[in-house]
């Protein structure tokens, strides 16, 4: 498997107490380490539902989304557990003008991810 940002090869550390965990990343350490997480959560009210937006940064990073990718299951597995009804969007970034046509549709309830 390889960094998503640097194309180098992803070596995980392996040590007694991640020996059995499947979690993979599409990032190597280093790249990681560039980045500093800042994961955020906004609410954004409609006219008859509301928008429910989770994001990993607070401003735009320069790097392939997928790299980050993994980093959504969290938020999946969360959403998926909770049995929500509501319809959960997967973006790697929303503008402005996307939240209000979707406020304008009034599908429901959404849940929103996002990398920015
Ligand atoms: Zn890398």
């Amino acid at each position: 498997m390889y960094c998503f940002s640097c194309k180098k090869n992803v070596k995980k550390r392996i040590n007694l107490s991640n020996l059995f965990e499947k979690e993979y990343h599409f990032i190597c350490e280093n790249c990681f380490e560039k980045y500093e997480l800042r994961l955020g959560y906004e609410v954004i009210p409609g006219d008859t539902s509301d928008i429910y937006h989770f994001y990993l940064f607070d401003e735009k990073i320069d790097i392939d989304s997928n790299a980050f990718s993994s980093f959504f299951q969290r938020y999946l597995i969360t959403f998926i557990k909770n049995k929500n009804k509501m319809t959960i969007l997967w973006y790697d970034y929303i503008k402005d003008e996307v939240v209000k046509l979707l406020i304008k549709l009034d599908f429901g309830n959404l849940f929103i991810i996002s990398i920015y």
